[in-house]
């Protein structure tokens, strides 16, 4: 048998797979930049079978891997995740066969320490979730995000909608334009920004009983 792939500039067509011991189209061998002649020295079916021999030693090296990297694996797994739903979801009810896996009927162990620093660094986030709580008890429509509040304060330019004060993260107040108790919903387009006194004034008024026809706020 002839060793037809060698490695310098003459391109040959045929490279000597040592585990088949055949020699073959070297389209059918991987690359590999890190060997020589940028070809892995297997071809492409003796390297599945290679691979799934070693199996438990790549389980053990990715799981080494995986410890090392914790952030790129997280962020690997979130990817992998969100790419294709049907098929995460797939697997996750695989996992939970093969398993036997039962969600715990018991209350989570809640670590208070951690819940602390929750309540400390989030409580913008905090007030804002107990605010669509109140408001979803109501029975009113629709759901926005703090994100979403944020922007839509930046697009009123941080001011009162009525009395154009300025206002910051601390004061400013939701309000309905259509009130929640005349069926108004809780969607961003109905919410606007509002200082605390002008939001007490206004009550259950609509915008245009609160501003009269003069267009600016009534002080009765
Ligand atoms: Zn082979
Ligand atoms: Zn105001």
């Amino acid at each position: 048998m002839t060793k037809s792939y060698k490695f310098n500039n003459i391109i040959h067509m045929n490279k000597l797979c040592p585990y088949c011991k055949k020699e073959l189209p070297i389209k059918l061998f991987n690359k590999h930049s890190r060997k020589l002649g940028g070809l892995d020295i297997y071809c492409k079916p003796c390297r599945k079978i290679q691979r799934s021999l070693h199996s438990d030693h790549n389980k053990e090296f990715t799981k080494r891997w995986r410890q090392r990297n914790p952030v790129k694996t997280r962020e690997h797994s979130k990817q992998w995740r969100l790419s294709d739903r049907e098929r995460y979801n797939k697997y996750q009810r695989e996992w939970r066969k093969r398993t036997g896996y039962k969600p715990s009927t018991k209350p989570r162990k809640r670590n208070k320490a951690n819940d602390k620093l929750y309540r400390q660094t989030h409580k913008e986030q905090i007030r804002h979730n107990k605010k669509m709580r109140k408001i979803m008890l109501k029975n009113s429509t629709g759901k926005f995000t703090l994100k979403d509040w944020w922007e839509k304060c930046n697009y009123h330019g941080w001011k009162c909608f009525y009395c154009k004060e300025k206002l910051t993260k601390e004061t400013v107040t939701t309000d309905h334009k259509i009130p929640i108790s005349k069926n108004g919903t809780n969607h961003l387009s109905n919410v606007v920004p509002c200082c605390s006194s002008c939001n007490s004034k206004k009550k259950d008024k609509k915008v245009n009983e609160f501003l009269g026809p003069a267009g600016t706020p009534t002080l009765s």
